[in-house]
């Protein structure tokens, strides 16, 4: 896949977040990331996480949001029950980063945000910096409830993918863990 902007894309990009230093917790990044993914030419731009600035480019990003409005468990709108999970109220997403440090070593930064639409609620973010590949395959995966092996959710997968292809040592280590790795469904009830 070869998909690079044209000049049109490219100005209207420019006007937009991309003259802006975008907080990775913000709904503006997730737009911004998720536009990365449909381009194979990354925008290197200026980013902050946990009042941190950086400089990089998003190379993978999924979501585990519910998009068409539907909420489990409660009225949209009104509070949470305790111990529900409702996707369209709290999920995480997560990004891929390509980033240059300081001293010019390339880093991978894995970011999982977790999101909440619910007042008074947080928005919270872990990451990891690492300069391997296979580091960032490990990062993704998730602690199963009941015993169950940790797993690779679906929106981990995404980016893992995603950033797969336009990094090549990330496509290295899908090459050789293909098989850990879930393939993301174009089309799916699910999805
Ligand atoms: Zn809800």
């Amino acid at each position: 896949m070869d998909v690079y902007r044209d000049d049109e894309a490219f100005e209207a990009a420019v006007k937009g977040t991309w003259s802006e230093t975008l907080d990775v917790v913000s709904d503006e990044f997730a737009e911004f990331a998720a536009e990365e993914c449909e381009f194979d030419d990354p925008t290197v731009k200026d980013f902050t996480v946990s009042g941190q600035a950086f400089t990089g480019r998003v190379l993978g990003f999924g979501s585990s949001k519910h998009r068409n409005g539907t909420h489990n468990g409660h009225m949209p709108g009104t509070p949470l029950p305790k111990g529900q999970t409702c996707s369209a109220c709290r999920w995480a997403d997560v990004a891929i980063m390509g980033v240059n440090t300081e001293d010019n070593v390339p880093m991978f930064l894995v970011l999982t945000i977790g999101k909440s639409t619910i007042p008074g609620e947080d928005q919270r973010v872990s990451t990891t910096w690492t300069p391997d590949a296979l580091e960032v395959l490990k990062s993704l995966y998730v602690k199963s409830k009941n015993g169950h092996p940790p797993k690779i959710p679906i929106p981990n997968a995404t980016a893992f993918r995603a950033a797969a292809a336009v990094d090549k040592s990330i496509d290295r280590v899908l090459e050789r863990f293909e098989d850990m790795v879930p393939l993301v469904p174009e089309d799916d009830i699910f999805g």
